[in-house]
């Protein structure tokens, strides 16, 4: 039997860890897309392409040629727009469609989140009076902070930011995750931080940052995750991660080799 055809969209570190564990898998044919967000991505193992497809039609164009046989989306869970066009892409052409959706970071004791639903009520929940603030929500959500100007804020993103995009005076840190507690607590210190602003991103290379939080008593700001889609009537499925992914392709492939045995 020919090899699965498999289109990984990715920007996440699951779509990394899948495509690690499908590198060299003969049982599969595996592509990683990427946005093309980073200046400098770290490039997988695996085939990959790197930008947009040009909406649904490009996708579901793409899904028949040079064409998929399983669609994965392992996009970071605030893609919102990637992963709805990967739902529809899949439905218009019956390709099955799982998608990684990596569980969020949930509140213990001694934290003090202040959960909001989008990027303009945490600016908002910053309040009036001026405080300095870690934001680490990525580099294209800056715009509400910006017209909160009284606060002090320090920036961390992969790349940095266009400087239109800045609360004024802000400071910015270019740096990648993984990060380790000790350092974030150290950053935490040295620049004063009072409150965190964060997505409810889960995973483990980013939640450094809620631990250090916590040990200095510091107030998170937490943007919740965009609504999940309906996947109702389309043949998709979730896993939690990349070993979730595995098992359902092992299953996909099996059913497929199935087939050809009768
Ligand atoms: P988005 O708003 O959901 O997507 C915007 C557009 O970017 C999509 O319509 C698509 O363009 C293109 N795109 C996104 N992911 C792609 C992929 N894997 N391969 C090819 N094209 C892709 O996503 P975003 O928030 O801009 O995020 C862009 C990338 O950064 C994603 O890969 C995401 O996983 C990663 N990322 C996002 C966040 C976040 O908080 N949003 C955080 C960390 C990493 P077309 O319509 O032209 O196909």
């Amino acid at each position: 039997m020919s090899p699965l055809r498999v289109l990984i969209l990715g920007g996440s570190a699951e779509a990394s860890a899948l495509a690690r564990r499908l590198a060299g898998d003969a049982r599969f044919a595996p592509v990683l897309s990427m946005a093309g967000r980073t200046k400098s991505p770290v490039l997988p193992p695996i085939p990959h392409r790197i930008g947009g497809f040009g909406g649904v039609d490009g996708l579901a164009g793409w899904l028949g040629d040079p064409g998929a046989d399983l669609l994965v989306c392992a996009t970071h869970p605030f893609a919102a727009q990637m992963r709805r066009h990967a739902l529809e892409a899949a439905s218009r052409t019956g390709k099955p469609l799982l998608i990684i959706e990596r569980p969020c970071w949930r509140a213990v004791e001694g934290d003090r989140w202040t959960p909001v639903a989008d990027m303009a009520a945490a600016a908002r929940a910053l309040g009036e009076t001026p405080r300095r603030v870690l934001l680490t929500v990525g580099q294209k959500d800056l715009a509400p902070f910006a017209a909160a100007p009284q606060h002090a804020y320090t920036i961390r993103s992969i790349d940095p930011p266009a400087a239109a995009s800045l609360p004024p005076g802000a400071e910015v840190i270019s740096a990648r995750p993984p990060f380790a507690k000790a350092d974030e607590r150290r950053l935490m210190q040295e620049r004063g931080i009072e409150v965190v602003v964060t997505k409810n991103s889960g995973g483990n290379d980013a939640a450094a940052k809620l631990a250090a939080a916590r040990a200095l008593g510091l107030r998170v700001v937490m943007v919740e995750r965009p609504p999940a889609l309906d996947l109702v009537g389309v043949d998709a499925k979730e896993a939690a991660d990349a070993a979730g992914a595995i098992a359902w392709l092992e299953a996909r492939h099996e059913a497929a080799s199935r087939l050809l045995r009768v």
